[in-house]
């Protein structure tokens, strides 16, 4: 039972209640069963004069987020699904998990992510990791590749030609496809809800119609 919340918007504390109402979060399964949570949020005054905001709701440290209708965990679990499976094939899994969710409610959740801020890339290396001769070497190649792919086949796509690396790596280099061989030829299955399937066909169909160098 809360007795004191901070105020999301200037974060005083209060221990004056508004009013309490039932919230119902979808939690990651326990024996294979669905979990949903039936909590009992309270709504509190901000005890702030100054604070544009007259009431607020407590959120769970660890559990709940804004307007969120699921448990953190569970959310992390359907993102992860997302960024690996992308819609189609991921709505499955989590079916099998049971957190059911619509392939369109998983292709929002991978739109809904921010942008990759966290620099791993190649522009990342300073000239001080040169002791890593071999890896400044495979460093120096995939940011070769990733100028000319941009130059040929990814100059009209707005979007992409000027993404960050990391942006370009979790769009397109890291896409859920599945390659199978079938009477000698190799099929990319692409999941089709990947909203960067489009672009990575493009590039595809444009990089095999490169003419050959004389
Ligand atoms: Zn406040």
């Amino acid at each position: 039972m809360t007795i004191e919340a901070h105020c999301p918007s200037c974060g005083t504390p209060s221990r004056r209640k508004h009013s309490h109402y039932e919230r119902r979060l979808l939690d990651t399964a326990a024996g294979g069963q669905e979990v949903l949570i039936h909590l009992r949020v309270h709504r509190f005054f901000c005890s702030n004069d100054a604070c544009d905001r007259h009431t607020f709701a407590e959120q769970v440290p660890n559990l709940t987020i804004r307007y969120g209708r699921r448990s953190i965990v569970a959310g992390q679990a359907l993102r992860g699904i997302a960024l690996a499976l992308g819609g189609r094939a991921g709505a499955r899994l989590a079916a099998r998990l049971a957190l059911a969710v619509s392939r369109m409610t998983l292709i929002r959740l991978i739109r809904a992510l921010p942008e990759p801020v966290l620099q791993t890339g190649p522009a990342v290396l300073g000239v001080d990791d040169f002791a890593l001769q071999g890896w400044v070497l495979a460093a120096n190649l995939g940011h070769d590749l990733d100028c000319w792919l941009r130059l040929l086949v990814l100059h009209d796509q707005d979007d992409l030609e000027r993404a960050e690396p990391d942006t370009m790596r979790y769009r397109l280099y890291h896409l859920p496809a599945r390659l199978s061989t079938h009477a000698r030829r190799r099929h990319l299955r692409i999941e089709r809800t990947w909203p960067w399937a489009q672009a990575f066909v493009l590039a595809w169909q444009r990089l095999t119609h490169l003419p050959v160098p004389a």
